[in-house]
């Protein structure tokens, strides 16, 4: 933390000082891949290749520095490399001095070439690892039925061969294992239960969907319930996380049919529960802040299909009613985006929770494409190998 002058001096000891740390060490390499603006300071003190990704779109990640604090403070011999005007933006000076550039999924390329426009801007979208982010119930499915796929998941197509009793007996013990895993309650197995869980920051919209608080009544009523597990950070001094928490504890007392269930302080051990435990993932984020988002992805390894805006890495992941479905799709950007989305979120919702209680077939056949197409694909082994292709090549 601090102010923008000891961030200038974090930067200054992570790149330049990084830089000459490697070479004291006699440490060589081909490519320096700087991730974010932040060590971009580098390309002033190391030889070699520099690689670039940016990972978010929020103006406020973008670090800018006065060009008197860069003058105060950078070391004569760094500062002499540098050619910029009132003010040096590390993003800018990142991809210029880069061979190669890229963005986390194809629509934050997209968004990230018109906010440097002149620069070119590949995408390689995000993945998770595939072993970590397995649960337990699905990794030893995949042992049993797919030699090889933690190392090569793209193997992970094969899962269109396991029985689908199989499958759903993997989500129930992951089921069972959230329901254990809470602690104000337990989950009713029996119950479509719906994810949550983020950063708490207001773009997310943690409580979109306690809107209409009548409406998610009505669906809890007509399909035998509803179940909804948060997660979110609640760190004590992090007053949104508590703002958050004291929300959902709010509208859990206010919801009869609904039962509300909430995980504090989330970690990654609480989200490998969460998004292998419920039956949907829900994301809801704003149009356009969301670089790629990865919990969709830990999810669909789970058989768990998603809900998502059309954001990030979804506008890629979403096969509309295979793998999951989108919110406000036909919305243009521009006011009321909360309303419409939330009326979207609860329509979807009807047409999700009646494939769910009527089709449980179609619902298996869903959970399968979820590891069949999505888990396949947007895991780390694919994503790197994209790099290798493109950016170290
Ligand atoms: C995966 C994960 C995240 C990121 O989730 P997004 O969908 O990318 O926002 C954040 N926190 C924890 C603990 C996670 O495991």
């Amino acid at each position: 933390m601090g102010g923008q002058k000891e961030r200038l001096a974090q930067e200054i000891i992570l790149g330049i000082g990084g830089a000459k740390m490697l070479k004291e060490l006699g440490i060589s390499t081909d490519y320096y891949h700087m991730n974010e603006g932040h060590s971009a300071l580098l390309t002033t003190e190391a030889e070699g290749e520099k690689v670039f990704t940016t990972h978010t779109p929020v103006p406020a990640g973008h670090d800018k520095f006065s060009r008197e604090l860069v003058e105060r403070m950078m070391p004569k011999e760094n500062l002499n490399q540098l050619d910029f005007g009132n003010e040096l933006n590390m993003t800018e000076l990142a991809l210029e001095n880069s061979r190669y550039s890229n963005g986390v999924s194809d629509r934050h390329a997209e968004v990230s070439r018109e906010m440097f426009p002149g620069h070119e801007i590949d995408a390689v979208t995000n993945g998770v690892h595939s072993a970590t982010w397995s649960a337990k119930p699905f990794s030893d499915l995949y042992d049993d039925n797919i030699q090889g796929w933690r190392t090569d998941p793209a193997r992970l197509t094969k899962v269109a061969g396991i029985e689908d009793s199989k499958i759903w007996k993997a989500k129930q013990e992951c089921k069972l294992k959230l329901s254990h895993h809470l602690e104000n309650g337990n989950l009713d197995q029996e119950i479509f239960t719906i994810g949550f869980a983020r950063r708490s920051t207001d773009y997310k919209r943690p409580t979109l969907i306690f809107r209409d608080l009548d409406r998610l009544e009505s669906l809890a009523e007509e399909y035998k319930g509803l179940q909804i597990v948060f997660g979110g950070k609640a760190h004590p001094e992090d007053d949104r996380g508590k703002e958050l928490v004291s929300k959902v504890l709010k509208f859990s007392e206010m919801l009869e049919n609904v039962d509300v269930f909430f995980i504090e302080d989330y970690s990654m051990e609480d989200s490998l529960e969460m998004v292998s435990g419920v039956d949907l993932w829900l994301n809801n984020p704003r149009r356009g802040q969301e670089a790629s988002g990865t919990s969709g992805m830990k999810a669909a390894h789970n058989g768990t299909p998603q809900l998502s805006t059309p954001d990030g890495w979804w506008l890629e992941g979403c096969i509309k009613g295979k793998t999951g479905w989108n919110i406000g799709e036909n919305y243009v950007k521009g006011e009321d985006e909360d309303r419409i989305d939330s009326e979207s979120l609860y329509e979807k919702l009807e047409e999700i929770m009646s494939i769910y209680s009527q089709e449980r077939q179609e619902w298996i056949n869903i959970m399968e494409n979820c590891i069949t197409l999505n888990a396949s694909h947007f895991n780390t082994d694919r994503m790197l190998k994209e790099y290798l292709a493109r950016a170290y090549n």
